[in-house]
Protein backbone atom coordinates (compact mmCIF):
# COMPACT_ATOMS: atom_id res chain seq x y z
CA UNK A 1 0.00 0.00 0.00
CA UNK A 2 1.19 3.35 -0.54
CA UNK A 3 1.43 6.03 2.07
CA UNK A 4 -1.81 8.39 1.85
CA UNK A 5 -1.61 11.47 2.81
CA UNK A 6 -5.27 12.40 4.08
CA UNK A 7 -5.99 16.11 3.19
CA UNK A 8 -6.52 18.25 5.68
CA UNK A 9 -10.48 18.05 5.62
CA UNK A 10 -10.35 14.40 5.17
CA UNK A 11 -8.61 13.87 8.23
CA UNK A 12 -11.24 16.35 10.12
CA UNK A 13 -13.58 13.68 9.02
CA UNK A 14 -12.05 10.94 10.23
CA UNK A 15 -11.56 12.95 13.83
CA UNK A 16 -15.40 12.98 13.73
CA UNK A 17 -15.89 9.62 13.00
CA UNK A 18 -13.21 8.78 15.60
CA UNK A 19 -15.55 6.37 17.93
CA UNK A 20 -14.85 2.49 17.57
CA UNK A 21 -15.03 1.30 13.98
CA UNK A 22 -18.00 1.02 12.39
CA UNK A 23 -16.79 -1.19 9.48
CA UNK A 24 -18.80 0.41 6.84
CA UNK A 25 -20.27 4.18 7.21
CA UNK A 26 -23.58 4.76 7.26
CA UNK A 27 -24.26 5.72 3.56
CA UNK A 28 -22.83 2.67 1.85
CA UNK A 29 -24.52 0.38 4.43
CA UNK A 30 -27.91 2.89 3.53
CA UNK A 31 -27.17 2.63 -0.55
CA UNK A 32 -26.62 -1.11 0.40
CA UNK A 33 -30.46 -0.70 1.86
CA UNK A 34 -31.60 0.61 -1.61
CA UNK A 35 -29.99 -2.23 -3.79
CA UNK A 36 -31.43 -4.61 -1.25
CA UNK A 37 -34.72 -3.41 -2.08
CA UNK A 38 -34.02 -3.35 -5.71
CA UNK A 39 -34.63 0.24 -5.66
CA UNK A 40 -30.96 1.32 -6.79
CA UNK A 41 -32.30 4.96 -7.62
CA UNK A 42 -34.33 7.57 -6.01
CA UNK A 43 -37.60 5.77 -5.51
CA UNK A 44 -36.05 4.09 -2.44
CA UNK A 45 -37.15 7.21 -0.60
CA UNK A 46 -40.55 7.29 -1.86
CA UNK A 47 -42.36 4.97 0.58
CA UNK A 48 -42.26 5.13 4.23
CA UNK A 49 -41.93 1.48 4.30
CA UNK A 50 -38.68 1.42 2.56
CA UNK A 51 -37.71 5.12 3.98
CA UNK A 52 -37.99 2.68 7.75
CA UNK A 53 -35.78 -0.34 6.08
CA UNK A 54 -33.09 2.02 5.19
CA UNK A 55 -32.65 3.60 8.23
CA UNK A 56 -32.36 0.60 10.28
CA UNK A 57 -29.90 -0.23 7.69
CA UNK A 58 -27.40 2.36 9.87
CA UNK A 59 -29.08 2.17 12.84
CA UNK A 60 -26.86 -0.42 14.88
CA UNK A 61 -24.11 1.89 14.85
CA UNK A 62 -26.09 4.43 16.60
CA UNK A 63 -26.91 2.13 19.95
CA UNK A 64 -23.17 1.12 19.64
CA UNK A 65 -21.40 4.02 19.39
CA UNK A 66 -24.09 6.76 21.89
CA UNK A 67 -26.23 4.41 23.86
CA UNK A 68 -24.37 2.99 27.24
CA UNK A 69 -23.89 -0.52 26.49
CA UNK A 70 -24.88 -0.66 22.97
CA UNK A 71 -22.48 -2.54 21.93
CA UNK A 72 -24.35 -5.62 22.72
CA UNK A 73 -27.25 -4.51 20.60
CA UNK A 74 -24.76 -4.34 17.44
CA UNK A 75 -25.52 -8.10 17.23
CA UNK A 76 -27.37 -10.87 15.67
CA UNK A 77 -28.96 -12.04 18.94
CA UNK A 78 -30.23 -8.45 19.64
CA UNK A 79 -31.26 -8.25 16.00
CA UNK A 80 -33.58 -10.84 15.80
CA UNK A 81 -34.68 -10.63 18.96
CA UNK A 82 -36.24 -6.92 17.57
CA UNK A 83 -37.50 -8.11 14.62
CA UNK A 84 -39.60 -10.83 16.21
CA UNK A 85 -40.80 -8.30 18.92
CA UNK A 86 -41.95 -5.92 15.74
CA UNK A 87 -44.04 -8.71 14.21
CA UNK A 88 -45.40 -9.32 17.55
CA UNK A 89 -46.29 -5.85 17.80
CA UNK A 90 -47.99 -4.65 15.36
CA UNK A 91 -48.98 -1.59 17.12
CA UNK A 92 -45.25 -0.64 17.03
CA UNK A 93 -45.63 0.28 13.15
CA UNK A 94 -47.21 3.89 12.39
CA UNK A 95 -48.03 5.91 9.36
CA UNK A 96 -44.67 7.31 9.10
CA UNK A 97 -42.28 4.08 10.26
CA UNK A 98 -42.38 0.36 9.43
CA UNK A 99 -41.36 -1.16 12.59
CA UNK A 100 -40.77 -4.70 10.42
CA UNK A 101 -38.59 -3.15 8.16
CA UNK A 102 -36.39 -1.23 10.20
CA UNK A 103 -35.70 -4.01 12.11
CA UNK A 104 -35.24 -6.64 8.85
CA UNK A 105 -32.68 -3.86 7.93
CA UNK A 106 -31.09 -3.85 11.41
CA UNK A 107 -29.77 -7.25 11.11
CA UNK A 108 -28.83 -7.05 7.11
CA UNK A 109 -26.11 -4.36 8.55
CA UNK A 110 -24.45 -7.12 10.57
CA UNK A 111 -24.41 -9.45 8.08
CA UNK A 112 -22.38 -6.67 5.84
CA UNK A 113 -20.17 -5.80 8.72
CA UNK A 114 -19.48 -9.47 9.03
CA UNK A 115 -18.27 -9.18 5.63
CA UNK A 116 -16.37 -6.04 6.02
CA UNK A 117 -14.54 -7.37 8.82
CA UNK A 118 -13.72 -10.23 7.40
CA UNK A 119 -9.68 -11.05 7.90
CA UNK A 120 -9.52 -11.07 3.91
CA UNK A 121 -12.31 -8.81 3.66
CA UNK A 122 -12.22 -5.16 2.40
CA UNK A 123 -12.65 -3.52 5.35
CA UNK A 124 -10.04 -5.89 7.67
CA UNK A 125 -9.57 -3.24 11.16
CA UNK A 126 -6.61 -3.21 12.58
CA UNK A 127 -5.18 -0.66 10.08
CA UNK A 128 -5.37 2.16 12.49
CA UNK A 129 -8.60 4.02 13.46
CA UNK A 130 -8.01 6.57 11.74
CA UNK A 131 -7.06 4.57 8.10
CA UNK A 132 -10.11 2.68 8.73
CA UNK A 133 -12.18 6.00 9.09
CA UNK A 134 -10.87 7.41 6.55
CA UNK A 135 -11.59 4.58 3.94
CA UNK A 136 -15.52 4.53 5.47
CA UNK A 137 -15.60 7.99 4.57
CA UNK A 138 -14.01 8.57 1.29
CA UNK A 139 -16.14 4.97 -0.13
CA UNK A 140 -19.60 7.07 1.84
CA UNK A 141 -18.45 9.92 -0.45
CA UNK A 142 -18.32 7.80 -3.82
CA UNK A 143 -21.48 5.93 -2.68
CA UNK A 144 -23.73 9.53 -1.98
CA UNK A 145 -21.96 10.78 -5.50
CA UNK A 146 -22.90 7.70 -7.52
CA UNK A 147 -26.12 7.30 -6.49
CA UNK A 148 -28.25 7.33 -9.26
CA UNK A 149 -30.61 10.03 -8.44
CA UNK A 150 -30.98 12.01 -5.45
CA UNK A 151 -29.18 10.46 -2.26
CA UNK A 152 -31.39 10.95 0.77
CA UNK A 153 -29.87 10.42 3.93
CA UNK A 154 -32.46 8.97 6.01
CA UNK A 155 -32.12 10.47 9.63
CA UNK A 156 -33.76 9.25 12.77
CA UNK A 157 -35.17 12.43 13.04
CA UNK A 158 -37.47 12.18 10.20
CA UNK A 159 -39.67 9.64 11.78
CA UNK A 160 -40.50 11.65 15.33
CA UNK A 161 -41.53 9.61 18.21
CA UNK A 162 -42.33 6.53 16.08
CA UNK A 163 -38.72 5.25 16.26
CA UNK A 164 -37.69 6.48 19.70
CA UNK A 165 -41.16 4.85 21.10
CA UNK A 166 -40.19 1.27 19.39
CA UNK A 167 -36.31 1.29 20.21
CA UNK A 168 -37.04 1.83 23.76
CA UNK A 169 -39.79 -0.68 24.12
CA UNK A 170 -37.76 -3.28 22.28
CA UNK A 171 -34.85 -2.66 23.91
CA UNK A 172 -36.53 -2.91 27.81
CA UNK A 173 -38.05 -6.17 26.68
CA UNK A 174 -34.95 -7.61 25.09
CA UNK A 175 -33.23 -6.24 28.80
CA UNK A 176 -35.92 -7.90 30.52
CA UNK A 177 -35.32 -11.06 28.41
CA UNK A 178 -31.90 -11.47 28.86
CA UNK A 179 -31.70 -10.25 32.82
CA UNK A 180 -29.81 -6.99 31.61
CA UNK A 181 -30.87 -4.30 34.02
CA UNK A 182 -29.39 -1.72 32.22
CA UNK A 183 -31.12 -2.27 29.17
CA UNK A 184 -34.21 -3.37 31.00
CA UNK A 185 -34.54 0.25 32.85
CA UNK A 186 -33.31 2.23 29.34
CA UNK A 187 -35.09 5.75 29.25
CA UNK A 188 -36.89 6.80 26.27
CA UNK A 189 -34.56 10.21 26.51
CA UNK A 190 -31.33 8.28 26.30
CA UNK A 191 -32.06 6.31 23.49
CA UNK A 192 -33.52 9.60 21.84
CA UNK A 193 -30.07 11.19 22.58
CA UNK A 194 -28.16 8.63 20.90
CA UNK A 195 -30.34 9.01 17.64
CA UNK A 196 -29.67 12.63 18.18
CA UNK A 197 -26.21 12.10 18.01
CA UNK A 198 -25.87 9.58 15.30
CA UNK A 199 -27.73 12.31 13.36
CA UNK A 200 -25.36 14.94 14.21
CA UNK A 201 -22.35 12.41 12.94
CA UNK A 202 -24.09 12.20 9.71
CA UNK A 203 -24.83 15.43 9.09
CA UNK A 204 -20.76 16.42 9.37
CA UNK A 205 -19.78 13.42 7.30
CA UNK A 206 -22.41 14.82 4.76
CA UNK A 207 -20.09 18.62 5.34
CA UNK A 208 -17.64 16.67 4.96
CA UNK A 209 -18.33 14.66 2.38
CA UNK A 210 -19.17 17.73 0.27
CA UNK A 211 -15.40 18.74 0.02
CA UNK A 212 -13.58 15.84 -0.12
CA UNK A 213 -12.12 16.30 -3.14
CA UNK A 214 -9.46 13.67 -2.87
CA UNK A 215 -11.83 10.60 -2.27
CA UNK A 216 -10.84 8.72 -4.91
CA UNK A 217 -7.61 8.94 -4.59
CA UNK A 218 -7.86 7.88 -1.23
CA UNK A 219 -10.04 4.58 -2.18
CA UNK A 220 -6.92 3.68 -4.05
CA UNK A 221 -4.63 4.52 -0.94
CA UNK A 222 -6.39 2.81 1.41
CA UNK A 223 -7.85 -0.08 0.03
CA UNK A 224 -6.30 -3.43 1.40
CA UNK A 225 -6.04 -5.28 -1.70
CA UNK A 226 -3.52 -2.48 -3.29
CA UNK A 227 -4.90 -2.03 -6.78
CA UNK A 228 -3.33 -0.21 -9.33
CA UNK A 229 -6.08 2.83 -9.45
CA UNK A 230 -9.20 3.96 -9.04
CA UNK A 231 -11.11 1.53 -11.82
CA UNK A 232 -9.09 -1.62 -9.85
CA UNK A 233 -10.13 -0.06 -7.01
CA UNK A 234 -13.93 0.56 -7.65
CA UNK A 235 -13.78 -3.52 -8.78
CA UNK A 236 -13.15 -4.43 -5.51
CA UNK A 237 -15.86 -2.25 -3.67
CA UNK A 238 -18.34 -3.73 -6.07
CA UNK A 239 -16.62 -7.30 -5.53
CA UNK A 240 -17.05 -6.83 -1.63
CA UNK A 241 -20.81 -4.76 -1.77
CA UNK A 242 -21.81 -7.79 -3.48
CA UNK A 243 -20.91 -10.23 -1.13
CA UNK A 244 -22.35 -7.73 1.68
CA UNK A 245 -25.73 -7.90 0.01
CA UNK A 246 -25.71 -11.52 -0.32
CA UNK A 247 -24.56 -12.21 3.13
CA UNK A 248 -27.82 -9.36 4.44
CA UNK A 249 -29.94 -11.44 1.91
CA UNK A 250 -29.40 -14.50 3.86
CA UNK A 251 -30.22 -13.59 7.36
CA UNK A 252 -33.24 -12.23 6.03
CA UNK A 253 -34.39 -15.23 4.04
CA UNK A 254 -33.14 -16.66 7.55
CA UNK A 255 -35.21 -14.89 9.72
CA UNK A 256 -38.35 -15.20 7.01
CA UNK A 257 -39.07 -18.50 8.66
CA UNK A 258 -40.36 -17.52 12.17
CA UNK A 259 -39.02 -20.69 13.85
CA UNK A 260 -35.27 -19.74 13.18
CA UNK A 261 -33.37 -18.39 16.15
CA UNK A 262 -31.11 -15.88 16.68
CA UNK A 263 -28.12 -17.78 17.00
CA UNK A 264 -29.43 -20.03 13.77
CA UNK A 265 -29.89 -17.11 11.53
CA UNK A 266 -26.28 -15.67 12.63
CA UNK A 267 -25.13 -19.11 11.53
CA UNK A 268 -26.70 -19.32 8.86
CA UNK A 269 -24.67 -15.87 7.70
CA UNK A 270 -21.53 -16.97 8.84
CA UNK A 271 -21.59 -20.17 7.05
CA UNK A 272 -22.85 -17.95 3.98
CA UNK A 273 -19.65 -15.92 4.42
CA UNK A 274 -17.23 -17.88 5.20
CA UNK A 275 -18.30 -19.97 1.41
CA UNK A 276 -18.01 -16.69 -0.35
CA UNK A 277 -14.58 -15.84 1.05
CA UNK A 278 -13.80 -19.76 0.47
CA UNK A 279 -14.51 -19.71 -3.56
CA UNK A 280 -12.53 -16.15 -3.51
CA UNK A 281 -15.91 -14.35 -4.65
CA UNK A 282 -15.87 -11.39 -1.76
CA UNK A 283 -11.88 -10.54 -2.74
CA UNK A 284 -9.43 -10.21 -5.50
CA UNK A 285 -8.75 -13.89 -7.20
CA UNK A 286 -4.34 -12.65 -7.18
CA UNK A 287 -3.50 -10.16 -4.40
CA UNK A 288 -0.35 -7.90 -6.31
ZN1 LIG B 1 -21.86 -1.55 12.33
Amino acid sequence: MSAVKPGTLALALGCILSAPVAAWGPVTHQVFACRALDAYDSSCFAAASARSFVLGSSAPDAFKLYLEGGRELHRFDYAAFQLRYAQGNPGTTTENFDAVGYSRAFGTHLAEDAVGHHPDGYLPGGVGATKDHLHEAALDTNQARTFPGLYESQRFAHFGDSVIVFSTAAIRAYGKEKGNALFAKVTREAVAKAMHRFDRLETWEQIASAINIPYRREMVALDPYGPADFNQARANFERASKCSLAAAARWQASMSDLTTSASDARKAVEENVAIMFGQGECQPTSHP
